[in-house]
């Protein structure tokens, strides 16, 4: 069998992060009791007349510079005709024409991979399937979606599934869209092509819908090339044609074939006046976007961070602006990292809500301090950590209760200096001999004895004290 190349080229669909829907002011939200935010305008009653949120446009525009994208100065809706239940009016106001973001890339193990652009366009609606019949539940209807377009760059499933790794950190870190695609905020359709190895003509394209979830992405890709190659071996070709991906057998269905835009019958939607953007509007946008994630790995790589710790910070924004803070707030880097990775991830990784850290990044500064002073043991830092995550309190309340604050009690200190020199003789006699060495190990072995109930300076001095005199 000969060798093939896989050629992918991906469409990314993101909910944008607004407070309200794009065309009325329901809700947006998720996971809201069914078809409760929902108005004339979102289902599609007739009469009823849209009116454009700005904030999904500002989203969009942002997320068209997080991408180098070039941004349009105008822009018109168009309507796309189709019928299916979970589309009340019989159509989606989308872009074809004129979309808002044009071009841009994202680089991907040092690979360039070009977007064709990104428009903005309502959600459907949810079809519901149950034993008792579907129901429709029309909260997701009008929510602001854009679609990300690549071109057909992409060169393996892996390749595609980091790129969509990418492209979701990016919108996250630009407050764009929160990115879950286990909710179904970012779902994937997956043109799939292959062509014989050394050649560079692209052969017929299937496109896979809605994959939801990175796993699949890569399965789903995999499966359907294998599928080509074999077809193409075995004599046949490959039908363009729309497909599904099964997640329980890990293959791909024919679903219907491919339509074109003529079946859709776009025209420009006369309800809604075209946008003008200034460049007054881009640049306030453009100030008011967050460092990108690109940014802050060179600025940590700055640090001295190693590369893995940096990918391990930036995979959660929340995790990152924590760090961030850990770091202003006097930490060193290097220290702050380790203890982010060590003692906060810990507890993140068990929370079950992961919209947020309860600890704050002052306390968490304090405790760190404490430990340097050495008024609280790393392990009491660990500890008040954990209280202070799971149990909602500050680092005060639970250093008080409990009592994690290193307090000397000098009869307890003098009690195992002395056991400790009782008990070794023999190292007695060489730190007498001039060995210096073995105090080492007396500090050690009264560490061992106090448990944390003392600062090793104490330690320190009331032992030297104590062997001086012996
Ligand atoms: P349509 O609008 O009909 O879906 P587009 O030309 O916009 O077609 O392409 C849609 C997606 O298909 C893009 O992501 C593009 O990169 C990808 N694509 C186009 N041709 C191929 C091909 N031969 N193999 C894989 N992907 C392709
Ligand atoms: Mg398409
Ligand atoms: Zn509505």
């Amino acid at each position: 069998m000969r060798k093939y190349t896989t050629v992918i080229g991906l469409e990314i669909h993101a909910e944008l992060l607004t407070e309200t829907k794009i065309f009325c002011a329901c809700k947006n939200t998720f996971g809201d009791a069914e078809n409760s935010s929902c108005c004339p305008v979102c289902i599609g009653l007739p009469g009823a007349l849209p009116v454009i949120n700005h904030r999904a446009v500002e989203l969009t525009v942002a997320a068209g510079l997080s991408f180098g994208c070039e941004i349009s100065r105008y822009t018109v809706w168009d309507r796309k005709n189709y019928f299916y239940p979970d589309l009340a009016k019989a159509y989606q106001i989308s872009q074809l024409y004129a979309p808002l973001c044009i071009g841009g890339g994202v680089t991907v193990g040092g690979r360039f991979i070009r977007l064709n652009r990104i428009h903005l366009e309502e959600d459907a609606g949810k079809l519901i399937h149950s034993r008792g019949g579907v129901k429709i539940d029309y909260n997701r209807a009008g929510v602001p979606l854009i679609e990300i377009v690549t071109e057909p760059d992409l060169r393996s499933a892996e390749e595609a599934t980091e790129f969509v790794e990418r492209v979701r950190r990016t919108l996250v870190y630009a407050g764009v869209s929160d990115g879950k695609m286990e909710q179904g905020s970012l779902r994937v359709d997956a043109n799939v092509s292959v062509m014989p190895e050394g050649t560079d003509v692209y052969g017929t394209r299937t496109e896979i819908k809605n994959i939801n979830s990175f796993r699949f992405i890569k399965s789903a890709i995999e499966f359907e090339a294998a599928r080509q190659s074999e077809l193409i071996e075995s004599g046949g070709r490959v039908v363009q044609e729309t497909r599904r991906y099964d997640e329980a057998s890990g293959e791909t269905f024919s679903m219907r074939s491919k339509e074109d835009a003529h079946d859709y019958r776009y025209f420009p939607d006369p309800d809604i006046l075209p946008l003008i953007i200034t460049d007054a509007d881009v640049e306030k946008i453009a100030s008011g976007l967050d460092e990108s994630p690109e940014k802050r790995l060179n600025r940590y790589a700055g640090y001295g961070i190693s590369a893995i710790d940096c990918e391990t910070v930036l995979a959660n924004k929340i995790i990152a602006d924590f760090f961030d803070a850990v770091v202003a707030g006097g930490i060193e880097p290097t220290e702050a990292v380790n203890a982010v990775k060590g003692e906060l991830m810990r507890c993140f990784n068990a929370a079950e809500n992961k919209d947020g850290l309860p600890v704050s990044a002052e306390d968490f500064i304090k405790g760190l301090k404490l430990v340097a002073e050495q008024k609280i043991s790393r392990n009491g830092f660990k500890e008040s950590v954990n209280h202070m995550f799971f149990e909602r309190k500050s680092l005060d309340a639970v250093l008080e209760e409990y009592k994690l604050v290193i307090k000397e009690d000098r009869g307890l200190i003098d009690g195992a200096v002395a056991a400790v020199i009782a008990e070794n003789p023999k190292a007695l006699r060489q730190y007498k001999d001039g060995d210096q060495k073995v105090f080492g190990y007396f500090v050690g072995q009264c560490a061992r004895l106090l448990k944390g109930a003392a600062q090793m300076s104490t330690i320190q001095a009331v032992l030297k004290e104590a062997l001086d005199k012996a």
